[in-house]
């Protein structure tokens, strides 16, 4: 990475919100419930289905995470209503991890157990490595009872292909990703081209096993891999399916539902949009970039 983009990642805790909000908008679908519908909508309209995710974590006060469960519910009920194809994504620290993992299971119990009265899936977001445990924990629990939810593997992690393993072998239904989290180089691999083969080769592991498998990158040579790696196992297409962000890369979106693949967009919405938002940008600086230079060229061709 260029020094500039180290410099525009360091300055972004430091960078006032709205400045923020100006760059990140094209991530999160809008504040209302109304601007995430509208958004799956357009979505469908392009071939797409979407996961709704309403925006929060961290949640340290058992009255939010209850509130983060009547928003599921009123997501579910729309859902359900309005007929759009999509499912919901859920974070653990959201419903109350950070203050308890029996908190946590008992909210997200309640949004699980609705979601399968409308037949609906749930993925669990994984989040920062300290969750990881509990993470598993909560979906081993849910899945006593209930068989719509699913989780998130990152192949950052070193102990991603042991987790990979073992939730091929149940079935379980998993979202490969790369992992947004940076982590101690102890726990985690720090090279991009690492992180690429790992996960590759979780992929091979869940692919051999029952579950359906959602690919979620934007990489292009890994989904080059995936592809051709479907092809070699001889995995069909309803195996699996891709899944990118909103607001990242629709040029390649469209390239991969015009050739027939499934294609899951992550919408998230609602006023809980910072912590989210700085994730994405810290991703990829060179939207505040090109977004600077925009700005400095209007001010001086004025
Ligand atoms: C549907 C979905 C769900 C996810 N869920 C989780 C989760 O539960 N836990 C978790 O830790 N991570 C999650 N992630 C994030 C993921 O781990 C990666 O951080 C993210 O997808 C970027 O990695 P990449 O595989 O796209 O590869 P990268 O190499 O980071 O990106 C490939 C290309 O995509 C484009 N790109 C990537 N990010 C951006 C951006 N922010 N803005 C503009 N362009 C960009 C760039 O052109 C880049 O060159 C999720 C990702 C997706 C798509």
């Amino acid at each position: 990475m260029n020094l500039v983009n180290r410099l525009l990642q360091t300055a972004l805790p430091l960078t006032p919100k709205f400045i923020v909000r100006f760059f990140a908008k094209r991530y999160v679908a809008g504040n209302t419930l109304e601007d995430a519908v509208a958004t799956v909508r357009r979505l469908m309209a392009q071939g797409c289905c979407a996961t709704i995710d309403v925006l929060g974590e961290a949640v340290r006060n058992p009255e939010l995470a209850a509130q983060a469960v009547d928003a599921y519910r009123e997501v579910l009920q729309v859902i359900t209503e309005q007929q759009l194809n999509a499912n919901i994504s859920v974070k653990p620290t959201q419903m109350g991890l950070g203050i308890s993992e029996e908190l946590a299971l008992a909210n997200l119990r309640q949004v699980v157990g609705e979601a399968a009265n409308r037949g609906i899936f749930v993925c669990i977001d994984m989040e920062d490595a300290t969750t990881t445990d509990a993470t598993f924990r909560i979906h081993a629990a849910l899945r006593q009872d209930f068989q719509n939810v699913g989780v998130v593997l990152q192949s950052r992690l070193r102990r991603t292909l042991a987790d990979a393993r073992r939730l091929a072998q149940e079935g379980i239904n998993v979202r490969l990703c790369k992992g947004i989290y940076l982590e101690p180089r102890r726990i985690a691999y720090e090279e991009p081209e690492i992180i690429r083969w790992a996960f590759v080769h979780a992929l091979e592991v869940l692919f051999a096993g029952k579950g359906y498998v959602a690919i979620a990158t934007h990489d292009e040579w890994l989904i080059e891999q995936s592809l051709a790696l479907a092809d070699k196992m001889g995995i069909p297409a309803n195996r699996f399916e891709f899944q990118m962000l909103l607001g990242v890369d629709p040029a390649l979106r469209r390239i991969l539902v015009g050739s027939g693949h499934k294609l899951r967009v992550y919408v998230p919405f609602g006023s809980h949009w910072y912590p989210y938002s700085v994730r994405r940008l810290r991703e990829n600086p060179n939207i505040i970039r090109a977004g600077l230079e925009a700005f400095l060229r209007r001010r001086l061709d004025a």
